[in-house]
């Protein structure tokens, strides 16, 4: 269980009273261990969770939510039109920093995941993304069951597999949800 600073640290980092222009940095900056910032790229790097294709997952009103999208809308003050794409310049799924980001339509992500040979779905909201398959209450819950139950029992239960349960245990994935 994280402790009272780390907890601290994720209140001060939700970002839902800081929908302005310019409160991104503002708000990474009172969460530095969340990224690095890669000097030779300037790419601000996650170092929480990451989902399978390697986007960062954070929270963001309270739902799971791709890093790089919530640190879109934080910096633009903006939500995200629907059908369209958040995408990075740098090519780098990891990296929220909100000059490599820019959006882009659904035929703009397939242009550019084309272009480099990957198939990717545009980044929906955590939530929805299909490699995310669980809310941010049931990663609690799953935290609060612990090891009473069998991962692959909780795992059916909650219709992911049982590395994801094991993962959630042992804080290899989604360790920033508290
Ligand atoms: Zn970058």
């Amino acid at each position: 269980m994280p402790g009272a600073a780390q907890r601290t640290r994720m209140q001060a980092f939700a970002l839902s009273s800081l929908r302005k222009r310019g409160v991104w940095r503002r708000a990474m900056s009172i969460a530095p261990h969340k990224y690095k910032i890669d000097e030779q790229t300037g790419c601000w790097i996650w170092q929480l969770a990451l989902d399978s294709w390697g986007y960062g997952v954070t929270q963001y009103n309270k739902r799971m939510i791709l890093a790089h999208r919530a640190a879109w809308i934080v910096s633009s003050g903006h939500s995200i039109p629907k059908g369209m794409c958040v995408l990075h310049r740098c090519d780098r799924p990891s990296c929220i920093n909100p000059a490599h980001l820019f959006l882009g339509t659904l035929q703009d992500n397939s242009d550019d995941m084309k272009r480099k040979g990957r198939s990717h779905l545009c980044g929906h909201n955590g939530e929805k993304h299909p490699q995310v398959k669980l809310t941010l209450a049931q990663v609690r819950e799953i935290r609060r069951i612990g090891k009473s139950e069998k991962a692959v029992v909780v795992g059916k239960r909650y219709g992911v597999n049982y590395r994801t349960i094991s993962g959630i245990r042992n804080n290899r994935i989604w360790k920033n949800v508290i």
